[in-house]
């Protein structure tokens, strides 16, 4: 061979039949195991290898996939080293879950392509109430705040070549919410740029939610409030402020979580604050949670269809058949 391959040790099994090769390192591996994985795999290793390739090594011929070294070196532990890819919640990192998920698809492993999905529909639930529960519990969704903003971008791509587009939407309201700077400002700092598609997205959603929030639909006018003096007759409550953080996580507005006012902390939910802010009576309080429990349910079934892509039950359809029927 022209260039001296590394193995790579912990896909190298001294009986193993086959020679895959990956960027410059070299995996020894089973090649019926493998092709009892897929068809395609199985169809591409009956296939003649091409004599000009001449990839020999130890008298067994060297295959390659045309895909990124990293992303197959991922998915050839996912499939040869039990427990290298466990099932959700077990962690994994983004790029192993970004390569199992996209190879898997492409070579049609099945049970991969099944496992990598459960995670992110674990990470990006489609329930409405399950996204509010979220809202409360800063634990279950830690690992996907913690993602890398320029990896919403990636998961958006490969979730649209995979085709499990029942995913988009709940993608796309989390990084709505993940931007906290101006969308402009989002665009121009991520390190590839952006498709255009993505971008008008953004903006519909942003045009949603300003459109089902707005504080003047939520909010009971003071002439009618009961009260007196009625709700709305002193300049209680930070308006402004709590408007915005209602446009940025709408649908978790009224969740009990973590969160900072000018660097002071509260656990509460940031509606029932804005309420006590205000100094809102009992009535208007909840006139006002009602009204947003109802725009959550307009903003949510209305979603998808404002973002370009089929209906719920269309979406919800795909999700059953993607992860099986007993999900969910
Ligand atoms: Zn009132």
């Amino acid at each position: 061979m022209s260039t001296p391959l590394e193995k790579v040790e912990d896909l190298w099994f001294l009986d193993g039949n086959i020679f895959i090769r990956v960027g410059n390192n070299v995996c020894r591996v089973y090649q019926g195991f493998l092709a009892s994985q897929s068809s395609v795999l199985s169809d591409m290793f009956a296939m003649p290898q091409p004599p000009e390739g001449a990839n020999m090594l130890g008298g067994h011929p060297v295959m390659a996939f045309p895909d990124a070294p990293e992303e197959v070196t991922h998915w050839l532990r996912a499939m040869m080293l039990p427990g290298n890819f466990g099932s959700y919640p077990h962690k994994v990192t983004a790029d192993q879950l970004l390569a199992v998920l996209r190879l898997s698809h492409k070579y049609d492993v099945q049970h991969l392509r099944r496992r990598a999905l459960e995670h992110l529909a674990g990470l990006l639930p489609v329930d409405l109430d399950k996204i509010k529960a979220k809202g409360r519990d800063s634990t279950v969704n830690a690992s996907l705040h913690d993602l890398d903003l320029s990896l919403y971008p990636r998961i958006n791509a490969i979730v649209h070549e995979v085709g499990a587009l029942w995913l988009v939407p709940a993608l796309l309201y989390e990084l709505h919410g993940q931007v906290q700077a101006c969308y402009l400002d989002f665009i121009a700092e991520m390190p590839y740029p952006l498709t255009t598609q993505l971008i008008i997205r953004l903006y519909k959603i942003a045009q949603l939610t300003s459109h089902h929030f707005s504080v003047a639909r939520l909010v009971t006018h003071g002439t009618l409030c009961k009260r007196s003096p009625p709700c709305g007759a002193t300049e209680n409550g930070d308006l402004c402020g709590s408007a915005a953080m209602l446009h940025h996580e709408p649908l978790t507005y009224y969740s009990c979580a973590d969160y900072y006012v000018d660097g002071v902390h509260y656990v509460d939910s940031q509606g029932h604050a804005y309420e006590g802010d205000a100094d809102f009576c009992e009535a208007c309080s909840q006139a006002m949670r009602a009204r947003h429990t109802r725009a959550c349910s307009k903003f949510w079934d209305e979603l998808p269809e404002s973002l370009g892509l089929p209906q719920w039950k269309d979406l919800l359809a795909a999700k059953a058949s993607d992860l099986g029927d007993d999900a969910e």
